[in-house]
């Protein structure tokens, strides 16, 4: 069987037009705000990602880098700065922060309409409710490529592997809403799950976010499911220029030729990420300019 690529760019490039389109014809530039504590190497990549994203679509951006040891009132304070800048729409905090600050409560000091990850309790409640403001940004990009490649989930049987607050729980609830892009019937797995394969390979749809390279085989996927793959997972390769390579929480060569379909890594759910953040970002600058924040 051959197994369909399932590329986040064209998507991704797709969402970025629209949002310049509709950039240009606003009262003012929406903003972003990055905060980045710390100097882990793979949260700079992604936050360089998004500055370029926000360049490309034409929003103000500013990046706020603080040593790893700031103090965790400063982070606060930094905070509440940008939850009072009429300039900034959108306010990301780089996870994960480094130890000795408190994530919950820096996290919880984000204004919840500037909370464009989707992350604060007062968004998450909304997601349960089933009136979602900002849906957490890889879940939204998942379902995102599944309407893009026209993959339905109604009635579908889906396994999320992994329960995380970012991914696993938030596209489980949003599977499992009642609409066109959810119905289906979810069973969320993560690290006590007995016999994971047995359940995954029961299922339409498998997605995995995990953060374990290649966990998932052949055996966790029944022929022609679809897969999404989540995990970014860096593993050493000294025949790479970088000395790295990327690697999902599935085992690629394995279900290659298995899967009807397959988000590819790098290249899959990635995109869509940075793209649903920057959507969300549009939807906080609409919504504070009391402008359509539609698609
Ligand atoms: P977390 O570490 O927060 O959560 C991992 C989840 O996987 C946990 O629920 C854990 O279970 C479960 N788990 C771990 N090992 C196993 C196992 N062997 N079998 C079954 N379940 C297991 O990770 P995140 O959700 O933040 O991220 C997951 C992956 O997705 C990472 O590789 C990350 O880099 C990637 N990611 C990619 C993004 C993208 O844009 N493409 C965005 C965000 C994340 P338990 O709860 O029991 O501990």
């Amino acid at each position: 069987m051959e197994t369909k690529l399932l590329k986040g760019a064209p998507v991704r490039d797709a969402v970025f037009a629209a949002l310049k389109e509709k950039v240009a014809a606003a009262p003012r530039r929406p903003g972003l705000a990055v905060v980045l504590v710390g100097d882990d190497p793979a949260s700079a990549v992604y936050v360089s990602h998004k500055g370029k994203g926000c360049d490309e679509v034409g929003f103000h951006h500013v990046t706020h880098r603080l040593p790893a040891d700031t103090a965790q009132g400063d982070v606060l304070a930094l905070v509440e700065q940008l939850n009072a800048d009429p300039a900034i729409d959108g306010i990301l905090v780089q996870l994960p922060l480094p130890r000795g600050i408190d994530q919950e409560a820096v996290l919880l000091a984000v204004d919840p309409r500037k909370d464009v990850d989707g992350f604060h309790p007062d968004n998450l409640g909304r997601l349960v409710a089933g009136h979602p403001r900002f849906v957490p940004c890889t879940p939204k990009g998942i379902l995102r490529l599944l309407e893009h490649y026209d993959l339905p989930t109604a009635g579908r049987r889906v396994a999320v592997v992994g329960r995380s607050v970012i991914v696993g729980r938030p596209v489980s609830l949003l599977l499992s809403l009642k609409g066109a892009l959810g119905d289906a019937t979810v069973t969320m797995c993560h690290s006590a799950t007995r016999d994971l394969p047995a359940v995954t390979s029961t299922c339409d749809i498998v997605i995995a976010a995990i953060g374990v390279p290649r966990a998932l085989g052949a055996d966790a996927v029944a022929p022609g499911a679809v897969v999404i793959d989540v995990g970014i997972n860096r593993l050493d390769d000294p025949t790479r220029p970088s000395g790295q390579r990327l690697v999902g929480d599935v085992d690629e060569r394995a279900v290659l030729g298995r899967a009807g379909a397959l988000t590819p890594v790098p290249g899959g759910v990635g995109p869509m990420t940075i793209a649903m953040l920057l959507e969300n970002t549009w939807e906080a600058f609409a919504r504070a300019e009391g402008l359509d924040a539609g698609r």
